[in-house]
């Protein structure tokens, strides 16, 4: 079938197609919705812990947030995994490094929001991004391997682990000695 790797611009959404586009003239796309990460205070993303408790920890956590300034949104996640997958089809190299930023911006901030879906961007990822390439995949790997509590109790994460298992053992590649981080 001659048209058989046409891509279906039917199945892409005009808000991704419309990202693309604002990238290919600016260098950059403002996907919508979206809180500012404060520009003043120390990075208080890494761990739940510090997060809910006194700011009094150490000086090695205090730190600026290399994401101070942005715009991010725990809903964002998805559009970039989607727009990533479209500029790998495009050959689109420097947006999908942009896209890889976002990922990861996201990750890094709202890694234990509940309206993150990581599940689901699991799914996305590991179904439409190209089987060789690490791009997002590495980005989502070492966000469970940073943060063991997102998918050692049951849920959706370690239900999609546990139908993965090759990805499980890129997370976890010693289940017995796993030492839970607070
Ligand atoms: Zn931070």
């Amino acid at each position: 079938m001659v048209y058989e790797k046409a891509i279906h611009f039917d199945d892409i959404d005009m808000y991704l197609m419309k990202h693309i586009l604002d990238f290919m003239y600016s260098s950059h796309y403002t996907l919508r919705g979206g809180k500012d990460v404060p520009t003043t205070g120390y990075c208080d993303h890494t761990t739940a812990a510090l997060r809910r408790g006194p700011i009094n920890s150490s000086g090695i956590f205090k730190r600026k947030c290399p994401c101070s300034g942005k715009i991010l949104s725990p809903s964002h996640l998805m559009s970039h995994i989607r727009i990533y997958t479209i500029a790998d089809y495009f050959g689109m190299s420097d947006l999908k490094t942009y896209c890889r930023q976002g990922t990861q911006d996201v990750l890094h901030v709202y890694w234990d929001d509940e309206e993150l879906d990581l599940a689901d961007a699991l799914e996305e990822a590991f179904i439409s991004t190209p089987e060789g390439d690490c791009g997002i995949r590495s980005v989502l790997v070492d966000t469970l391997k940073e943060h063991p509590g997102l998918w050692v109790n049951e849920g959706d994460v370690q239900d999609w682990l546990d139908d993965n298992p090759k990805v499980r053992e890129k997370v976890d590649p010693d289940p017995d000695t796993l030492v839970l981080k607070p």
